[in-house]
């Protein structure tokens, strides 16, 4: 279903409120990765830009009790936005009260605002993470219209996100939001074929649903990473001190009858004797994994026959790394399957969705060569299980 954007609206001398995510990294008050606010600047620039009056809103880590607060305060993130905008950004300390409401009021056309970090209304019954319906009332009553554009709470009834929206006339996605939604919506609604998902990460428990909506929309299924292990259990062979998951065995036998030969898992790993960056690296074939080692990553065989597939795709969908790549040992799999992807680009729709496996990704610097990195780590795991997701139902329909 198409959803109505920024651009559908006119935000001219509208009070716009904007909820953005700003869950960025912080240590001892200094922001360590920004990427989140760059990716938010063009949704911002444009109500600027076309006379709105911006009230930019987001939650920043997790609030339990007021130490929490001076932790997790938004005002360094308001001081790097303004420098981004290059503009004045008038930063509210609250949540709500007659301070917010008369800045809210001040603003004038092409003026930004924003606002403490909402889950500071987590203090008094999660206000805010339960999405109650006065606080969602309350901040719809500050604006005219509502922008949403923070995918990476779309998956969660936040106040901030569905709670306006019940109580305003007109909510619309913001570029970012957009964008999943064309790319990972639009790919798993209608994908361009040979579709191509791969799966990886540590555990089937953490992608059960993922494993099988993907089956059911694509043509090949490759499965790598430490999941890996419980499916080659079900299918008989012994996979040494492996990550395994004794009771997903059986299931993973159903999901391989039910994949009927779609499921691709390879046929040989790289293994090491402990979990551990120094240990010595050895490909072994899948029926001869020693007692006393672990598979740490899809071996060459595999990683020629998951190439094999990759190339001739047109629709590629990537979910967790395909070994331990943090150990630079064992990242050859992962790594050997981006730039294989990337080498598609020009010719293929190629997603990622999931926080490590867009990590690992821009640690080998190949961030370019995706059509679409997902920004949303639960929130892409949860819109690839197919599952219908608040944040983005919450929007007016074109
Ligand atoms: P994503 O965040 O992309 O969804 P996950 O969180 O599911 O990915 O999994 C990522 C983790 O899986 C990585 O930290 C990686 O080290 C781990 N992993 C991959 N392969 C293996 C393996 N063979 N054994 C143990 N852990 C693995
Ligand atoms: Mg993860």
């Amino acid at each position: 279903m198409a959803k109505k954007t920024v651009k559908d609206i006119n935000v001219k001398g509208k009070k716009v409120l904007i909820r953005v995510d700003f869950n960025v990294p912080m240590k001892d008050g200094v922001i360590t990765d920004e990427n989140r606010i760059v990716e938010a600047l063009p949704t911002i620039k444009y109500v600027l830009e076309n006379g709105g009056r911006a009230i930019v809103f987001s939650h920043l880590g997790r609030v339990k009790d007021e130490a929490d607060k001076a932790k997790n305060s938004l005002a360094p993130v308001a001081k790097r936005l303004a420098e981004h905008l290059n503009q004045n950004v008038n930063f509210v300390p609250f949540t709500r009260g007659a301070e917010l409401e008369a800045a809210v009021n001040a603003l004038k056309d092409g003026e930004v605002l924003m606002f403490e970090n909402t889950r500071f209304e987590d203090l008094k019954g999660k206000k805010e993470s339960n999405n109650d319906p006065e606080l969602g009332k309350y901040w719809a009553s500050l604006g005219d219209v509502f922008v949403n554009d923070a995918f990476g709470t779309a998956h969660r009834d936040a106040a901030s996100n569905v709670g306006i929206a019940a109580n305003i006339g007109s909510t619309v996605a913001g570029f970012l939001l957009e964008k999943e939604i064309n790319f990972i919506g639009g790919t798993l609604e209608n994908p361009a074929r040979p579709f191509v998902a791969i799966l990886g990460g540590a555990k089937v428990s953490d992608k059960i649903e993922v494993i099988q909506n993907l089956l059911k929309i694509a043509d090949k299924v490759l499965i790598g990473g430490g999941m890996a292990f419980t499916f080659f259990k079900a299918m008989g062979y012994e996979v040494g001190k492996s990550l395994l998951e004794v009771d997903k065995v059986e299931l993973a036998k159903e999901l391989l009858e039910q994949a009927n030969g779609k499921i691709e898992l390879g046929n040989d790993v790289f293994t090491g004797k402990a979990f551990d960056p120094e240990t010595e690296r050895n490909v072994r074939a899948i029926d001869q994994i020693p007692t006393d080692e672990l598979g740490l990553d899809i071996g060459p065989n595999t990683i020629n026959i998951f190439k094999s597939y990759i190339e001739n795709a047109k629709t590629v969908v990537w979910n967790g790394p395909l070994g331990v790549f943090e150990f630079p040992k064992f990242a050859e799999g992962t790594k050997s399957v981006a730039l294989t992807i990337a080498s598609i680009k020009d010719r293929a729709t190629t997603i990622i969705g999931g926080g490590d496996s867009a990590a690992a990704v821009i640690q080998f610097g190949l961030s370019d060569g995706f059509t679409h990195i997902s920004t949303g780590g639960g929130a892409s795991l949860e819109y690839l299980e197919g599952k219908v997701l608040p944040g983005i139902a919450c929007v007016d329909d074109k």
